[in-house]
């Protein structure tokens, strides 16, 4: 749930399309349509830890399918396309930072986190430049 949330402050901090990720008990990771020049592990650890710092409250919003295809913006994930066919569609809001559509577990504020840390930065392919964090605390 940590890691989880994590990743959505981590999707703001890297501004790039997101082309995969993937969450393990200790550790979880964003794939980012980038050019490797433009991630610097420590830089993204201390932007995120910033916005973990500013103790917001996360939120559940509910739009209509109809709202979201007039807002393709907010879907972040190039290659994951948000469950359609129920007639409303779950965003999750970390309020001033993040807005995107997931089924997922949050926390209920982002200070919950505590801190990550940039553990690895890799070319995984022209569209895939991995990032992997973990709980700094
Ligand atoms: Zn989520």
């Amino acid at each position: 749930m940590r890691l989880h949330t994590a990743l959505h402050l981590l999707s703001c901090v890297v501004s790039a399309p997101v082309s995969g990720g993937n969450i393990a008990p200790d550790r979880a990771r964003l794939d980012f349509d980038i050019d490797m020049a433009l991630l610097e592990a420590q830089r993204i650890t201390h932007d995120t830890n910033a916005l973990i710092a500013s103790a917001v409250a996360t939120e559940t919003v509910w739009i209509t399918e109809e709202e979201l295809e007039a807002r393709p913006q907010l879907v972040k994930t190039m290659s994951v396309q948000p469950p359609r066919g129920a007639g409303r569609v779950r965003l999750v809001k970390i309020p001033g930072i993040d807005l995107q559509p997931c089924g997922g577990t949050h926390v209920g504020n982002i200070a919950e986190i505590g801190g990550i840390r940039v553990t690895r930065i890799r070319n995984e392919g022209k569209r895939n430049k991995r990032v992997e964090i973990v709980l700094a605390a």
